[in-house]
Parts: structure tokens; sequence; C-alpha cells
């Protein structure tokens, strides 16, 4: 441990061997305060803290895995993966599912995704006869979802006269009702929105103190990533679990606070001194990420604020370049511009697409900038925007594995009930809504169990949905022997989804069943990957709920080498040598709609200060006089944010003459063909270009070949692995092997990987070569 406290300066030192008592880092970016919770964790432990009593919170799944692996490093695999790790809603989705009696839910119950949601609510709106232009769906949606963040129940509303008149006022009369028969219909499915995670949660700690009292038992050390932007119903978790022992340690930095338009509290790092008159505060000031141009550019925006905690940063790092602001015509020039850069940086630096980011306000501007990364063949993911999950060919084939997991859930089953079209109506379907919500039942229930023709079904209706119950009964029956993948599978077969696709020969169709097959591989991957390890069973309730809880971030691979495109909300944390922020106009970046207050303009600011503390070597700021927005060409005014930039660190790079011309980013000369006439010129580009590109592996990653991959499979048992092997896995990537237990079949190795620390793995599934 000594050994890796030395990776820590004073200031982070002492945070990070503070043990017991509430303690809370303030620090701008790039201070280390994610480093600081890492290294406290393994500190902890060190001292003798069972892992199994320790709650770290963070923002996406995915940091909570890279935390997981490095204090594996620290302090072993075995006892890391006791420790309990992840978002707000894995996290107590979890303690849900093993509480749920309590409230009345079923262990299995679904969880229902932004989209089940809006569909539930339109459904609730038409049911109710209810004007749709004036009851919008998103609108109520959140509107509901504001009223849970707030911990405003049905009952709650009621008796709010305020709420209740605003809602009058606006010519809802009737939103506490839809609020209602929303909450009541998720609570007959046996579903729980990503807010009732939270909102249950709550629930289940106030109402049964013997189950609070467990889990303040069980987490004496609770830490809390990014606490900027945790909302009240997050916070009163926080506050209720670590009322016992008060050894609670929040991190945040309050220029960051990016989430305020999601209800995200900024009061909640201002009231915890309140909360624990004996919280220690510490500061951090040295940032390790950026150079000084970088921290002090961000530091002059921020210091436009005026609501804020008055901080230092300061580096040590390198000056660096000056910041470089680059202007186009339209935003087809500035991904033009982009791209081009990347290219020659590239070159010029021998850098890999994974060191680049491009950053943006909104998704729809990734369009523009794809177009461009693609004409110069730069492979590039975009992050967000709609997710693979939530994709219809994809939502259509869960919605079956979902069904057969937790019958209740109402939105996969009306997804399905008649797709494929198998002559199942939508008045038939309506019918099956009113008997259920009239019997107090499901509508799964009502197929299984009343009377059919009560309810004014026909012979031939009735037979309809007798075989498509029988089907899924089926399926369920399978679900007690099979793994997910050959369960799912089968699904997709005997359902008919894949052969429905397959009839459209349009390229979106051919992408559906590609998109299906993907699915299909994401489900085998994951069955192996949890075979392998011990202890894990592969099932599909566990494949969904890692679907249901995936956020926009976890998807990534990162094996992968490509310039990632996100907005500047999911980059939070996150940082890159490179980084483009581009769309700084006026109505763009700031936004329209958040320049109304002074409030709006400085969360607007914030969000501009978390883009810039992401880079480390180089930053570039672009904008453009003329975009595409609303189907219409608009003029644009540079963005406010450029000249509140100390102006010694900018770099203007581009009178328009000399970007239309410059021999270097010639593809803009034709960057308005086809795609065919640029590949035929490219050759020619390329001469003017300096010497061709030296490919650099990645520091830290050995490319595996895919032959390798797919012979990959040897059953490395009845081989001679023996410690010490540097062996190379698909997914894990380059590991050592650090031990062999067992015998024959069940060999397992436990070896050290570069992507994803220390695993168990049992020899006869793992994908290994030795290397
Ligand atoms: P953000 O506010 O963006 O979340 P942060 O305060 O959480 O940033 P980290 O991500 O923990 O900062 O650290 C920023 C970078 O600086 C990381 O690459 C980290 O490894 C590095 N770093 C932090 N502290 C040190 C240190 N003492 N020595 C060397 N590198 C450090
Ligand atoms: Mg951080």
């Amino acid at each position: 441990m000594e050994k890796y406290l030395s990776q820590l300066n004073d200031a982070q030192l002492a945070p990070t061997t503070h043990v017991d008592g509430p303690l809370m880092v303030i620090a701008g970016a790039g201070s280390g305060k994610t480093r600081v919770l890492t290294f406290r964790i393994a500190y902890l432990m060190s001292k003798g803290i069972d892992p199994f009593n320790i709650l770290a919170l963070t923002f996406t799944n995915k940091a909570a895995k890279e935390m997981k692996a490095r204090i594996a490093q620290i302090v072993g695999e075995s006892e890391a993966k006791n420790l309990w790790m992840g978002t707000f809603h894995s996290v107590f989705a979890k303690i849900l599912r093993i509480e749920s009696d309590r409230l009345g839910y079923p262990s299995n119950f679904t969880i229902y995704d932004t989209q089940d949601s809006e569909r539930l609510i339109a459904s609730v709106i038409k049911e109710m006869n209810l004007d749709k232009d004036v009851y919008k769906t998103k609108q109520i949606r959140s509107r509901i979802s504001s009223f849970k963040n707030s911990l405003i129940t049905v009952r709650a509303y009621f008796n709010n006269p305020e709420l209740v008149e605003a809602d009058a006022m606006a010519k809802r009369p009737k939103m506490g009702e839809v609020y209602k028969n929303y909450v009541d219909r998720c609570f007959k499915a046996g579903a729980m929105d990503f807010d009732d995670l939270l909102l249950k949660t709550n629930e289940l700690l106030t109402r049964f103190p013997d189950v609070l009292a467990k889990y303040q038992d069980r987490f004496r050390y609770i830490l809390v990533d990014e606490y900027q932007d945790t909302n009240h119903s997050q916070y009163l978790i926080v506050r209720a679990l670590a009322d016992r022992f008060h050894n609670i340690c929040v991190v945040g930095d309050d220029a960051q606070s990016i989430y305020a338009f999601r209800g995200a509290n900024i009061n909640n790092i201002l009231n915890f001194q309140r909360d624990y008159s004996d919280a220690e505060l510490y500061r951090l000031e040295q940032n390790y990420r950026s150079t000084k141009t970088i921290v002090n550019a961000a530091n002059s925006i921020i210091s436009h604020n005026k609501s804020k905690i008055d901080k230092v940063v300061w580096t040590a790092n390198d000056s660096g370049n000056k910041i470089k602001v680059n202007r186009s015509l339209t935003d087809g020039d500035e991904g033009r511009f982009v791209a081009s850069t990347i290219f020659e940086m590239k070159m010029n630096e021998q850098r890999n697409n994974k060191d680049f980011a491009i950053l943006y306000r909104t998704n729809a501007q990734s369009r523009a900038l794809e177009d461009a990364l693609r004409k110069r063949d730069i492979p590039y993911r975009i992050y967000g925007g709609l997710s693979f999950y939530q994709r219809k060919e994809i939502k259509d084939l869960l919605s079956y594995l979902r069904l057969i997991i937790n019958p209740a859930d109402e939105e996969a089953l009306k997804r399905v009930i008649n797709f494929p079209a198998r002559g199942i109506g939508q008045t038939t379907i309506d019918r099956l809504i009113i008997a259920a919500n009239q019997q107090n039942k499901t509508i799964f229930e009502v197929l299984t169990g009343s009377n059919l023709t009560e309810i004014g079904l026909n012979a031939g209706t009735k037979a309809k949905l007798n075989d498509f119950v029988i089907m899924i009964q089926s399926f369920q029956v399978m679900n007690q022997t099979a793994d997910a993948f050959e369960l799912a599978e089968h699904v997709a077969k005997t359902s008919g989804v894949i052969r429905e696709f397959k009839k459209d020969a349009t390229p979106e169709g051919v992408a559906r069943v590609e998109n299906l097959e993907e699915l299909l591989n994401g489900i085998r991957d994951f069955v192996e990957g949890q075979k392998e390890i011990a202890d894990t069973t592969g099932s599909l309730a566990e494949f969904l709920e890692d679907v249901a809880l995936a956020t926009d971030l976890d998807q990534e691979d990162t094996n992968d080498d490509r310039v990632a495109l996100m907005t500047i909300h999911l980059a939070k944390g996150l940082e890159f040598p490179y980084v483009f922020i581009v769309g700084l106009e006026e109505d763009l970046f700031p936004s329209a709609m958040s320049m109304n207050t002074r409030a709006e303009l400085e969360e607007e600011r914030r969000l501009f200060y978390v883009a810039l503390t992401r880079a480390e070597v180089q930053a570039y700021l672009t904008y453009t006089l003329s975009r595409y927005r609303w189907g219409k060409l608009i003029d644009a005014e540079p963005s406010r944010f450029i000249e509140e930039i100390d102006q010694q660190y900018l770099d203007i790079i581009t009178p328009i003459q000399e970007q239309r011309f410059n021999p270097m980013l010639s593809a803009d000369i034709f960057g308005d063909v086809e795609p065919d006439v640029v590949r035929f010129k490219k050759p020619q580009v390329r001469k003017k270009e300096p010497a061709p590109p030296k490919f650099v592996a990645p520091k830290n990653l050995k490319p595996i070949s895919k032959a390798s991959s797919e012979s990959g499979t040897t059953n490395l048992f009845d081989n001679k692995l023996i410690e010490g092997n540097i062996v190379s896995h698909l997914r894990f990537g380059k590991g050592k092997v650090l031990s062999i237990e067992g015998k024959g079949t069940d060999t397992k190795a436990e070896i050290n990987f570069e992507h994803g620390g220390v695993k168990k793995l049992l020899l006869k599934f793992a994908k290994l070569d030795i290397i």
C-alpha cells in the first residue's frame, strides 16, 4: 500500500487516509478526486475494513468497473470483488430485488426504460380519452419524473394544492389522475421505471426501520463520486444510509454541476457541512490532466460565474499549445475541418483515433461530423443518442425475453402479442386491457385465466390468443434449463421475429437483421463471460438486468481504436489528449433554451468548463457562420464563451480564404462530391501529405488477430499453462497468469488482465491464447 500512496500528493493523501467520520473533497477538474476515491477504498481495505462494508456510487457503471479493477491491482481481486460499486440505479436495483416483497413487488420486476414509460403514458392518456395534444406524452413523463425525484408521490401530489392548481392552469386538470393510473399500472405490471429505483429505495428505507438498520450496518463506509450532480432522492438515500456511522465521503466540483435540468441539486454540496457538523473539508488544487494553457483558460471561463465556491486550480504540466479557434462557413465545413485536423494529427503526432474526442451540445450535431469522418475513413463511435437496446428490432426481441421472466410486464406483452402479426387486432388488445383493469389482473392472467368469451372475443381470436400463450409458456419451460443464449436464439426463430425482418430487403431491413444477430452475439458473449467466471450462471434474468441498467457509456469496447463523439453531458469525468468542442455558436451553445435566467446561463458555462477540462494536450473550439437548424439555413454568431476566455490562450486559426485553399485541407475542395469520387481522388490528396502514417500500436494493448480469436477456443486445461505465462483473451486483452488451481475440467487460472483486472477463469471455457 505504501508504494501506492506515494503516487499521491500531500493534499490527496490527507482525504485518502482519513478513515472515520464524514469528509468532503471539493476540487476543480482533473485534480484527482476520482483517484482519491479509488485509493481511499484500497486504503480502507488495507486497514482491515471488510469490503462488504464499503459502498461506492459512481456516475457510470464503466467508472465503477475501472475503479474496481484499479483497486484489485492494489489489494487483490478476491477481496475487491466483494465491494458494492456502481451507479445509484444499479446498486439500488439490486437491493430492491432482495427486498422487493416488502414493497409488494416480485423480485423479478421489470425495469421500464424511458420508451416503455412513454408508451404506457400514451396508453393511459388514450384510455382516459384525453386530448393528446394537450397531454403530451414526453412532457407528462418528464413531469412525473420530476415528481418522483422530489419524492412527490401520488398522494402527496393531491395533498399539494399548489401543484394541482399549476396543472389546472396549464389546462391539464387530469394530470394527477394520469400520474395515479401510470403508477398503478407499473405496479400491476411488476415494473419500476428508472425514477422508481430511487423513489422505492427511499420508501423502503423510510417505511421499514429494520431494513434501514440492516443496510446502515452493512454500508459502514459510503463514497460518492460526482456528488455535485446528485438529486434530492439520491441525497436522501445517502443521508439515511450514513446516518448511523457517519462514515461518508463525497467528492465533487460545484463548477461541474451540469444536471440541474434533471433535478440535480447543488445544495447537496452546500448542505454537507450542515448535515454533518463534524465534516472535514479537503481541497485539491493541482491539476494533473491538462496543460497550463487549458487549465488557465478554463479558470478564466468559470470566473464569469457568480454563484460558485472559489477554488484554485493550477498545474505543473507544460504550457502546451494555445487553444485553436476555427471558424467555418457551414456545419459541413466544420466537420471537414475536424476530420482533416484529426487526419493530420494522426500522421504528424503518431496518434491513435481514440486519442481524439469531439464534443457537442446536442446529439443532432453529430451527422455532419460523421459524414466528414467517413469521407476520411476515420473510424469513430457515437456514444448516447438512441442506444442499441432502444432500437425497434432489439426491443421486440428483448420484449419476448422480458415476458418470459415477468409475464406481468404489460409493455413487453403489448409489444409482442401481435408482432409478428398473428391476427390479434387493436380492438382485441383494448378489450384485454379493459378486462384486466376491471378484474384487477394482469393481461397475461386474463389470457390464461378467465373466460375470454365473456369479454366479447370470438372463437377465432381466442384460438390465436391461446397459441400465443402456449408459445410463451413453452419458452418459460425452456428457461428452466437453457442458458440465455440458447433460449434467445430459440425465441428469435420460433416467434418469427427474425423471419419478419428478413422479409424487408431494404438496407434498413438488412441492418435490422444484422442488429438482431449482434444482439444474439452479445448474449452469447455474456453467457460465455459469465460461465468463465466462477460463481455466476449466465441466466436470462442476469442478462436483462445488465441491459436495463447499461448507461450510454457502458457499451464502450475499450479495445476499439475509434474517435469518440458524444455530448458534453456524457463526457463528464473522462479525459482525452485532443478535444474538439464544436458548434460554439450563440443559441446553440449556450443553448437558446437556457439563456433566460442567470442560473441557466451559468449552468451552460459550467458545461463549457466541463468540456474544456476534458482535454489533456490540445483543445480546439469551432464555430460556423451558418448552420442548418430546424430544416433552415440560419446565420450564426460566435458563442460568447469564446470571448470570455482570456484571449492570450487562444490562437485564431482561420481566415476562411486560407482554409478553402490550404492544400493540407484539400478534402474541403471536393468535400461536397459523391463519396465514390472522393475515394477515387484520395490517393492524390495523400501525395501532398507528409510521409504516410506510421502505425503505432496502442501503448497498452496488443492487437489480437482475428484468426487467433477464432481458433482461440483451445482447451487450455490440457495444455501446460503455468504461472507467469502471458496470455491473450478476446475481451480482456493481454494478461499474466498469477496462479493455477484445480484439476482436469475444473482447472482455473487466476489472471491479471490489462482490461478488467484480475479474473479467475475456468480453463475449459476460457478463450485464451498463450503468447
Ligand atoms: P474530474 O473533475 O474531471 O472528474 P478528477 O478530479 O476526478 O477530474 P482524476 O480523473 O482523478 O481527476 O485525475 C485526473 C488525471 O490526473 C488522471 O489521469 C489521474 O490519473 C491523474 N492524476 C491525479 N493525481 C495524480 C498524481 N498525484 N500523480 C499523477 N497523476 C495524477
Ligand atoms: Mg472525476
